[in-house]
């Protein structure tokens, strides 16, 4: 069997030009332009660059973007002023502060200051919860962009044996959250798991979100089964070079699955893709038109 590839790239194009097109209309019908904010604090270059894309697919969408670049040395309570004074601007509909933030200034602090109706990465407690008891939160990027393409993909996902491999705040245990919203079966396995290939083998959906290159062999794969791998792993390539790789061994995966999203070009796409998404929807709610 050769699997079929869930094209992220093509969805994650097809979503930005919906949602370029409900801009246009929200603005033409309303007379007001979504906007968002994305904080970046230090020099960390991979961070330089999502809050490049950021701010370069926000504009292209047709967004306001405003930036705040802050240097590593700022303290928290002078960040926590700068995400209060964007709670209160009524120009910004989302706040994104990227993570990681330097060690002397507490994260959770960060996250919990940021108003949760602006909160487009879907980290605030209240909006963990509201997705807990299936409210009408925000909802992480990711993992909702994980759920565009099962759906997608799979139509409705009812009663399907989901199992996700890893439980972070911001991957693994939304997704569960979304799978049990979606009347999947859900397991959620982790670093203590006992048998991990045996509870990946039940999987009719398998979710990969563990940060270990390729460590889901084939053999891990139920036959027929769809493979979300979230996985971006940087490994080192021929000639000095370096390539990205997934958690799960692709090669050996297309063999088995029925369908498997690659990396690069799978969950990656999809997750700017429904942070644009995320705003629009903050937008929509601030001028109670959601
Ligand atoms: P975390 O490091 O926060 O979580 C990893 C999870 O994997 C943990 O729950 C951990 O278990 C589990 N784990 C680690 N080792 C094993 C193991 N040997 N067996 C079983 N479980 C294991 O990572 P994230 O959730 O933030 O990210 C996961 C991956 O997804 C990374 O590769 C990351 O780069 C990628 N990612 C991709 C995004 C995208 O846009 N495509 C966005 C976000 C992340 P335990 O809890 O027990 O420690």
């Amino acid at each position: 069997m050769t699997a079929h590839l869930i094209d992220g790239k093509a969805f994650a194009t097809a979503l930005r030009e919906r949602l370029t097109g409900e801009i246009a209309s929200l603005k033409a019908a309303h007379g007001f332009t979504p906007g968002l904010a994305v904080v970046l604090v230090g020099e960390d270059p991979a961070s330089q660059v999502y809050v490049r894309n950021k701010g370069r697919e926000t504009l292209a969408a047709g967004m306001a973007s405003f930036e705040f670049k802050k240097p590593a040395e700022i303290s928290e309570a002078e960040l926590l002023a700068l995400v209060e004074t964007l709670n209160r601007d009524p120009a910004v509909h989302g706040i994104l502060v990227q993570l990681p933030l330097p060690g002397h200034i507490r994260t959770d602090r960060v996250l919990a200051a940021i108003d949760p109706a602006k909160d487009v990465d879907g980290f605030h407690v209240i909006n963990a919860g509201l997705l807990a008891t299936g409210g009408p939160g925000l909802v992480p990027c990711t993992p909702l962009g994980c759920q565009m393409l099962l759906r997608d993909y799979l139509g409705d996902l009812s009663g399907l044996e989901a199992v996700i491999v890893g439980r972070s705040n911001i991957v693994g245990k939304p997704m569960a959250q979304l799978l049990l919203g979606d009347n999947c079966t859900v397991t959620i396995a982790h670093s203590k798991s006992r048998d991990l290939p045996a509870i990946c083998r039940r999987a009719d959906i398998l979710v990969a979100a563990v940060g270990r290159p390729e460590m889901i062999r084939g053999d891990w794969i139920k036959p027929g089964a769809t493979v979300i791998d979230v996985g971006i792993n940087r490994i080192p390539a021929a000639e000095g070079k370096t390539k990205l790789v997934g958690d799960v061994a692709f090669s050996e995966a297309v063999d088995v699955a029925g369908a498997i999203t690659p990396v690069p070009g799978g969950v990656g796409p999809m997750t700017i893709a429904c942070l644009l998404a995320n705003t629009l929807t903050a937008a929509r709610r601030s001028r109670g038109l959601d």
